[in-house]
């Protein structure tokens, strides 16, 4: 596991996504798990760390496959519930349809369903000790990211980009993804501009390196 702030770590196994770990008091979140094929990977990387018996939380920044898929082995493994974005449930249900053609494309390949609890999440709610949602519909319709402290789990809601200022600050840029996964660009501009307004010091994306925001 990579420490990337007290009580918060990448875990090395990742793949597919960024799966990050939280701790609190002696209870454990895992926030995206990842590819289904990683999800024995992630399994041992937290048994090897002693922290496999003490996830209770499994939370989903939202339903798409590379986020999602390694959670029933990990919540099989847990017991623990599992928390996403109330519409982005309904998809994982078979209620509601995915949205952009590729994720309908997707969503036929039949996906292993969760085992154990799952509760969708309304709004701005403490999800675990310390974790709050933020509502950042648009590349999913229930997308949400998560805060805790000065760290932001940002999920798909954004891509960041670096670029240098002339003087050699690095400055990160927040873009959407492309329009075929992004559900409702209106709303996902929105949702970046809300992500950007919570100055949050450390950027934990779904994809890429986490980083550090200027201040
Ligand atoms: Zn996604």
């Amino acid at each position: 596991m990579q420490s990337v702030y007290p009580g918060v770590f990448r875990l090395q196994s990742s793949f597919g996504s960024n799966t990050y770990v939280v701790r609190a008091g002696s209870s454990t979140a895992v926030i995206d798990p990842g590819l289904a094929l990683n999800a024995g990977r992630i399994v041992e990387e937290l048994r090897e760390a002693g922290l496999l018996g003490s996830v209770t939380h499994i939370l989903l920044t939202h339903h798409d496959f590379d986020h999602v898929g390694a959670a029933p082995r990990l919540q099989d493994e847990t017991g623990a519930v599992v928390r996403i974005g109330a519409a982005d449930a309904e998809v994982l249900a078979g209620k509601r349809t995915a949205g952009t053609w590729p994720r309908q494309l997707m969503a036929r390949v039949p996906a292993r369903r969760l085992n154990g609890p799952i509760r969708g999440i309304a709004g701005a709610e403490e999800v675990f000790p310390g974790v709050t949602s933020v509502p950042t519909p648009g590349h999913t319709d229930g997308h949400v990211a998560f805060l805790a402290g000065e760290v932001l789990f940002a999920g798909d809601a954004i891509r960041a980009k670096s670029t240098r200022s002339p003087g050699g600050a690095e400055i990160i840029q927040f873009r959407l993804f492309p329009q075929a996964l992004t559900n409702d660009r209106a709303e996902a501009v929105r949702s970046a501009e809300i992500l950007r307004g919570l100055d949050a010091r450390w950027l934990c994306p779904g994809h890429g390196r986490v980083r550090e925001m200027a201040a």
